[in-house]
């Protein structure tokens, strides 16, 4: 476990303190419930809070985040090595490609056609001075953030950002909800934010290496109709079952 809001996190892009505090991660030990805290070497992420995680294999990869100071978010990504801990910069934070500055958006890892791809979606940032708008995504604006629904790959072979063809009932722009994976090409997307209201709504996406299909299940077995509207809600997935915990909603 990593990163988050401390109270004594400073309100700073970078300093000495900042690197300090965010160079450890919580390591728990499944067996005995132990927590133990390991120091990590390089540089570790700016976007310290509301970023987004995903693994694959024995790496970790985060993306975005907060950098609790005014104004500032990133659209950085990294790996973490859980063998070696040390983090690598993988694309920089730029307001000039990829995925817009944010956070609350969220993760996953999937595979095609034996490559490995990272997906993002949604999340919420600055209005202004951020990344040119993705075609065909949208975009709700407030007074300092706008949330989003634009859809990026990170194809892992060879760094690329690609923009997938999206088809289907796209989520409308969306943050704090939660993305699972159901296998290695679809996920479940659960709950959030949309335009300051709670959302409730399940959508199914199918994955190939160029595009993104949505479906949403208008009634998802009845079931979920007692489900408010969930910010930041947590969803696990087994073989044959998707499990929502609750988050709040307001
Ligand atoms: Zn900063």
């Amino acid at each position: 476990m990593w990163g988050g809001y401390q109270p004594s996190l400073p309100k700073v892009h970078n300093d000495e303190k900042k690197k300090s505090m965010c160079s450890v991660m919580e390591v728990c030990h499944l067996r005995t419930g132990r927590w133990e805290q390991k120091p990590t070497t390089g540089n570790p992420p700016l976007g310290v809070r509301g970023y987004a995680a995903a693994a694959i294999g024995r790496e970790i990869f985060y993306f975005g985040g907060y950098c609790n100071h005014p104004g500032c978010y990133h659209n950085s990504l990294y790996s973490f090595n859980v063998d070696t801990f040390n983090w690598k910069e993988l694309s920089p934070t730029t307001s000039h490609h990829g995925p817009m500055m944010k956070n609350y958006c969220d993760m996953i890892a999937i595979k095609v056609n034996g490559e490995d791809y990272l997906v993002i979606i949604g999340g919420s940032g600055p209005s202004s001075n951020n990344t040119p708008k993705q075609p065909g995504a949208q975009y709700s604006f407030d007074i300092l953030n706008q949330q989003c629904n634009d859809i990026h790959f990170y194809k892992l072979s060879t760094g690329q950002w690609i923009s997938p063809t999206v088809t289907g009932d796209r989520p409308p722009p969306i943050d704090e909800f939660t993305l699972t994976s159901i296998n290695n090409s679809s996920a479940i997307l659960f709950g959030g934010d949309t335009a300051n209201r709670d959302s409730n709504n399940v959508y199914i996406l199918n994955f190939t290496d160029t595009s993104v299909n949505c479906s949403k299940l208008s009634n998802p077995g009845g079931s979920l109709s007692s489900l408010a509207g969930k910010q930041q809600a947590a969803t696990a997935q087994e073989i044959h079952s998707v499990f929502f915990l609750c988050g709040f909603s307001f």
